[in-house]
């Protein structure tokens, strides 16, 4: 992390979990527990339904509310799918685009590039995620893989709006298995993500934009992770299902940065 230069963003994304009344259950127990400080954004990805209700239970707090999905469309016969108008709407200031187990069900870049301008032209923060999978790790071709990814998606996004973009690496390998990529690991491949950023755009941007590490993030790895210069904060799957374990979290973001 490095917060004189960008935001700490903490952000969870609860998949297909919770039903709209847990939502609000949720929310009442982590807003008993949540720290006072204001060292970090907060993000919580929630199912579309849950949506309302998380939005209701987070008034007068420092959460932010946001999808998991969108679709980059305006409006139109596209059956099943959510706008980002409609998200604004219904309060939300995030959407996850690109996630792995969405791009597993056919999303492509091209689909994400759009998803991505689609957000920042309603006003919404795209949580643009990239990741390899274990065989490209092993093959030696990660940060040309991510460097693909990360090109893709942000095609035609303006100068002026790329530091409203937050990128979340995360290996595939990592997602949901327990394997945390170490330390080292993930920092490499974000500051390589920043050296991207920093081709396509400026040095400037490049230090303003924040990169998030997700993939097994949990109470007791969030520290070191969150310590590496280049890691501005996490995306979190399973450990922000628990309010106990994302405040952990939450609090491993308080920690003196560079
Ligand atoms: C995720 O879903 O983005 C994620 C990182 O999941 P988990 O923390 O459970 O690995």
């Amino acid at each position: 992390m490095n917060r004189k230069y960008r935001k700490t963003v903490i952000a969870g994304n609860w998949k297909m979990n919770k039903t709209p009344t847990q939502t609000k259950e949720f929310m009442t127990q982590l807003k008993a527990i949540l720290p006072k400080g204001r060292w970090c954004d907060i993000a919580l990805c929630v199912p579309a339904v849950c949506i309302p209700a998380a939005v209701r239970a987070v008034r007068e707090t420092r959460i932010g509310i946001g999808a998991e999905n969108c679709n980059p469309n305006p409006s139109g016969a596209y059956t099943g799918e959510i706008a980002t108008d409609m998200l604004v709407d219904a309060g939300c200031k995030y959407v996850i685009i690109g996630h792995s187990e969405r791009r597993a069900m056919g999303e492509t870049d091209a689909d994400v590039n759009a998803k991505v301008l689609a957000a920042l032209e309603a006003g919404l923060t795209p949580i643009m995620c990239c990741g390899e999978s274990l065989e490209q790790r092993e093959a030696d071709i990660t940060n040309e893989w991510i460097a693909m990814q990360i090109k893709l998606g942000l095609q035609g996004v303006p100068e002026e709006k790329i530091r409203k973009v937050v990128i979340a690496y995360e290996p595939i390998w990592a997602i949901g298995t327990g394997k945390t990529a170490t330390p080292e690991q993930a920092q490499e491949v974000c500051e390589s993500i920043r050296a991207v950023v920093r081709k396509l755009y400026s040095s400037k941007n490049a230090r303003a934009i924040s990169i998030l590490y997700g993939g097994s993030m949990n109470e007791k790895n969030a520290f070191e992770l969150l310590a590496q210069p280049d890691i501005d904060g996490g995306l979190i799957g399973g450990a922000s299902l628990v309010p106990e374990k994302f405040v952990q979290i939450i609090e491993a973001a308080n920690q003196p940065t560079a």
